[in-house]
């Protein structure tokens, strides 16, 4: 069962075409590592908050705000502090 508050979580796959119109490709598969914990994760992965302003993407472990898109009528504003590419294995 589901409350109103859970389906506004979803995961980084339902802002996907979000995400391919600011970097034009598909980042849902892209690795990102959050700069709090060093947990590994699927961009697609991602807890998404897609009804705050904007949209924030959080690390599965620890929460922590790996990515913030904001659109406004003449502009994108991403931050990612909070997300590192990791090292290659
Ligand atoms: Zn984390």
């Amino acid at each position: 069962m589901t409350s109103p508050k859970d389906e506004m979580v979803l995961d980084g796959n339902a802002v996907a075409g979000t995400l391919a119109e600011i970097y034009g490709d598909d980042m849902t598969t892209v690795l990102a590592e959050c700069t709090s914990c060093g947990n590994v994760d699927h961009i697609g992965g991602l807890i998404a908050y897609v009804h705050a302003p904007g949209i924030v993407l959080r690390c599965t472990a620890c929460a922590t705000i790996m990515i913030r898109i904001v659109q406004t009528p003449k502009r994108t504003l991403v931050d990612v502090r909070g997300k590192r590419i990791p090292p290659p294995p």
